[in-house]
């Protein structure tokens, strides 16, 4: 059994109003008592849902979360948003690197080491997203992928406060096909692996490492039984409060 406490994390991506936001948390408040309290749980929606979800989220363990955040604290940089902001909203962890990012954005490990830098100066915990494409995994590269993928943390002398780590493999992401969890695994063996190298096997050991890619209510258990595998970061599934609900007891 890992000492390391469960967390589920759902993306919500370019989904939900403010008012869409608000009615989940009601549904899924009422819920939470039938949950258990050992698993972690934060969720993400877009930056407009923030402050409403946030209100909501007061008083309960719920972690509020924002799915990006600028590289630099404040200037002439329109349309983005900062750590500092979020920071006043409330947010507890943001996610930095995801795929559709580094697709859509072209965003780099230089980057994203700026993102963490900015988030850990705010005391908001950095949500690190890896994982190879299927090109990637087919040419036998996804070991080199995670390894420059994890170069985002080179810079930082200690383990960056309150990091976790999602491993998403491209390919299983809202294609309705999960990595197996022998898949995942391995690629969390050597996401850790990295993590000892830099830090000390003692730290890396404390190290949260999520696996995100079509994580439903029928195949979450199967994943989150394995011990290496410290919870979920999803996004289709999490927009149903049932479902997520069951994702949440299914990392108890
Ligand atoms: C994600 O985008 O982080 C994700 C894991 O999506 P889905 O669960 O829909 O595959």
């Amino acid at each position: 059994m890992s000492s390391r406490a469960p967390l589920v994390v759902a993306n919500w991506k370019m989904n939900k109003t403010a008012r869409e936001a608000a009615a989940f948390a009601e549904e899924f408040l009422a819920l939470r008592p039938s949950l258990p309290d050992s698993v972690g749980v934060a969720i993400a929606p877009a930056f407009p849902a923030l402050e409403r979800l946030g209100r909501l989220l007061t008083h309960t363990q719920i972690l509020l979360a924002a799915q990006d955040v600028h590289t630099e604290t404040k200037g002439a940089n329109t349309g983005e948003v900062s750590a500092p902001m979020l920071k006043d909203l409330g947010v507890a962890m943001a996610l930095v690197g995801h795929s559709e990012r580094r697709r859509d954005r072209k965003e780099d490990e230089a980057a994203f080491t700026r993102k963490i830098e900015r988030l850990v100066e705010n005391a908001i915990s950095p949500l690190y997203c890896v994982g190879e494409t299927l090109e990637e995994r087919d040419g036998g590269k996804t070991d080199d992928v995670l390894a420059r993928q994890m170069t985002a943390l080179d810079p930082f002398g200690s383990l960056p406060a309150g990091l976790v780590i999602a491993y998403e493999p491209v390919w299983a992401i809202g294609t309705g096909r999960a990595a197996s969890p022998a898949m995942a695994v391995e690629a969390h063996r050597q996401i850790r692996s990295l993590l000892a190298k830099r830090y000390g096997e003692g730290v890396a050991a404390t190290v949260r490492i999520l696996y995100g890619g079509s994580v439903t209510p029928a195949n979450a258990a199967t994943l989150f039984g394995e011990e290496e595998i410290d919870g979920g970061l999803v996004g289709g599934a999490s927009l149903v409060p049932a479902d997520f609900a069951a994702l949440v007891k299914a990392a108890g």
